[in-house]
């Protein structure tokens, strides 16, 4: 049985200890950590023996759909420190009609993860960061974002009565902006790329000022988007699709899944079969396509990064490694596509699916067609694209 009684003040989670998640060198859980001693993405461990001998996924089947249902491979010890705002499960939503545009047999699944609270999937991970925070002290904390990460922030850091700083390139989506302000946020226009906001975050932190919640910066964001995984593989009844398409910025989301595979297979809850990982980047801002092609373990940082998909406008990320590392353990690959391709296909699905996609989830449909095209992928391959955002947050076009 899931056991109803595994997560009680008393008890502990099946947190065993944290990793680097380059050298793999062991770190103490319960403390707070930023990266590794290494300057690398620290990863959090459980006792998946443990797991295996205790849980069936029948046991799922009398809780709440949403991510607290997968509690014991999350790592927040007290359910009173859990802030949660319903991190309700996302739909799949199959595109019949584009699937036979684009030229396939099988319909693509989306993952409408604009569903969740403050219309992005940024509140998965930010759920389980301020979470964390909460059980370890925390009081403030700060984050670079392209929009939505800082929504998330403010809305679940604000619940838990901390202080917000956020860190905004100074193009980033009008409402967006005002989103965070509305919570009660602290933000900041910076003339830059959220690189250069993480910089300033990262000083900040050194001197003391605030938590540094960046991605990958903190350990536990990854675990809030590892529930992606979790979630689409039960809806999928305990299988793994053939493909996903993932609109790829820091990553997170396709680090995530990944750990969120391993970890299923070592309970013994899914055979050892993946699904391919395809990143997908736009042409304008494309550093982890670059370095898969070129055949490199780290990425170069993108210059004079230009898209209209804010939410990958990553110019670097500190996970790059782990995301090429999945690409290729994946056989899948990573993708470009001109923001061109984003809006056609943005329009595309409106008109003919009703489904309003976020230009980075827009992408992945781009993408999709694009490899149908080059035969990078099955017409009848089972495909999942990840819309990542509520596509009302995003500028449309005039009705003329
Ligand atoms: C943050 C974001 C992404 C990128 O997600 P990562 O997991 O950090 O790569 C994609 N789309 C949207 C809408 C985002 O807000």
């Amino acid at each position: 049985m899931f056991g109803a009684s595994n997560l009680t003040p008393e008890r502990t989670t099946y947190v065993t200890h944290l990793e680097c998640g380059m050298t793999g060198e062991t770190l103490p859980a319960d403390r707070i950590h930023n990266l590794s001693p290494g300057g690398y993405p620290i990863l959090v461990r459980y006792d998946l023996a443990r797991m295996k001998r205790d849980l069936t996924p029948d046991g799922l089947t009398a809780r709440a759909g949403d991510l607290w249902r997968y509690r014991e491979l999350l790592p927040v010890r007290r359910r009173e420190n859990i802030v949660s705002l319903g991190e309700n499960t996302t739909p799949l939503i199959p595109l019949e009609r584009f699937g036979t545009l684009a030229g396939g047999s099988v319909p693509p699944l989306v993952k409408d993860e604009g569903r969740l609270p403050t219309g992005s999937f940024k509140a998965r991970g930010l759920a389980l960061a301020v979470s964390m925070a909460k059980e370890l002290g925390v009081k403030r904390m700060a984050i670079p974002s392209n929009g939505n990460a800082g929504a998330a922030l403010a809305a679940y850091g604000r619940r838990a009565g901390m202080s917000v700083i956020v860190f905004c390139p100074a193009d980033t989506p009008e409402l967006m902006l005002r989103e965070i302000g509305a919570h009660g946020a602290e933000v900041h226009k910076i003339d830059g790329y959220i690189t250069d906001c993480g910089k300033l975050v990262g000083q900040g932190a050194r001197e003391g000022r605030w938590f540094d919640c960046s991605t990958l910066k903190e350990p536990y964001r990854i675990e809030g988007k590892k529930t992606m995984g979790l979630e689409l593989v039960e809806q999928l009844g305990w299988s793994v699709p053939d493909v996903i398409f993932y609109p790829t910025g820091g990553g997170t989301g396709l680090i995530g899944m990944w750990k969120a595979f391993a970890e299923l297979e070592a309970i013994g809850w899914i055979g050892t079969a993946r699904p391919r990982l395809i990143a997908v980047q736009a042409a304008g801002c494309a550093p982890i396509v670059r370095a898969f092609e070129t055949g490199q373990r780290r990425a170069e940082p993108w210059q004079n990064a230009d898209t209209i998909a804010m939410g990958i406008r990553v110019p670097a990320a500190v996970g790059d490694f782990l995301i090429l590392d999945a690409l290729r353990e994946s056989r899948g690959y990573a993708m470009a596509v001109e923001d061109d391709a984003i809006l056609v296909a943005r329009a595309e699905i409106a008109r003919e699916e009703g489904l309003l996609l976020c230009p980075e989830g827009a992408a992945t449909a781009a993408a999709y067609r694009q490899s149908l095209r080059l035969g990078l992928i099955q017409p009848s391959d089972r495909v999942v694209l990840f819309n990542c955002g509520n596509g009302l947050k995003y500028p449309l076009p005039s009705i003329e």
